[in-house]
C-alpha cells in the first residue's frame, strides 16, 4: 500500500463555497497534504484526465463539467492512503453515500459530486505526475 493517493475538490464544490470545509475535514481525518493548487482545466486537460472513461456514456458530460470552472487538486498523504480518501469521499452516488462522508454532505449529483479520488496505488502515482510536478510535492 502507497502513503499517497490524488484527490481532486471539484468545480461543483469550489462554486459553491464548499473548499474551506472540504479542506478541513481532509485535515481532520489525518491526512497531511503535499501538493495543493487551484486550477481551472481546460477540455483537453480533462479529456486527458479522464481518458480510462473515453467509451463511457457519460465522458463528453464529464470533461465539459470538470472544465467550467476552478477546481482544487491534491496530493494527499496517510497510511494506506487511496482506501482511506475514497472512505472519507463515499459512494460515487451521493444518494448512496454513508453519513459523514464528504460526498454525502456536498455532492448534488452523481456527475457533480464534489471530489475525485484515485481508485489505486498505480493510478494515483498517474494522477499526482499529470498535475504536479515533483518539485511541487512539500
Ligand atoms: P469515482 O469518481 O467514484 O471513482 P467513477 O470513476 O466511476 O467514479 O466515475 C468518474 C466520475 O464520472 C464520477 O466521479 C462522476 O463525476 C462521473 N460519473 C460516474 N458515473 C456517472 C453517471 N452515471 N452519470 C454521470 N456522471 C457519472
Ligand atoms: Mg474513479
Amino acid at each position: 500500500m502507497s502513503n499517497l493517493t490524488f484527490g481532486i475538490i471539484k468545480p461543483d464544490a469550489v462554486a459553491k463555497g464548499h473548499t474551506g470545509k472540504i479542506i478541513d475535514k481532509i485535515i481532520s481525518a489525518g491526512f497531511r497534504i503535499r501538493g495543493m493548487k487551484l486550477i481551472h482545466q481546460s477540455k483537453k486537460q480533462s479529456e486527458g484526465f479522464y481518458a480510462v472513461h473515453a467509451e463511457r456514456p457519460f465522458y463528453g458530460e464529464l470533461t465539459e463539467f470538470m472544465s467550467s470552472g476552478a477546481c482544487i487538486v491534491l496530493a494527499l498523504e496517510k497510511e494506506n492512503a487511496v482506501k482511506a480518501w475514497r472512505d472519507l469521499m463515499g459512494a460515487t452516488n451521493p444518494a448512496e453515500a454513508d453519513e459523514g462522508t464528504l460526498r454525502k454532505e456536498f455532492a448534488g449529483s452523481i456527475g457533480e459530486n464534489a471530489v475525485h479520488g484515485s481508485d489505486s496505488d498505480e493510478n494515483a502515482a498517474i494522477e499526482i505526475s499529470y498535475f504536479f510536478s515533483k518539485l511541487e510535492l512539500v
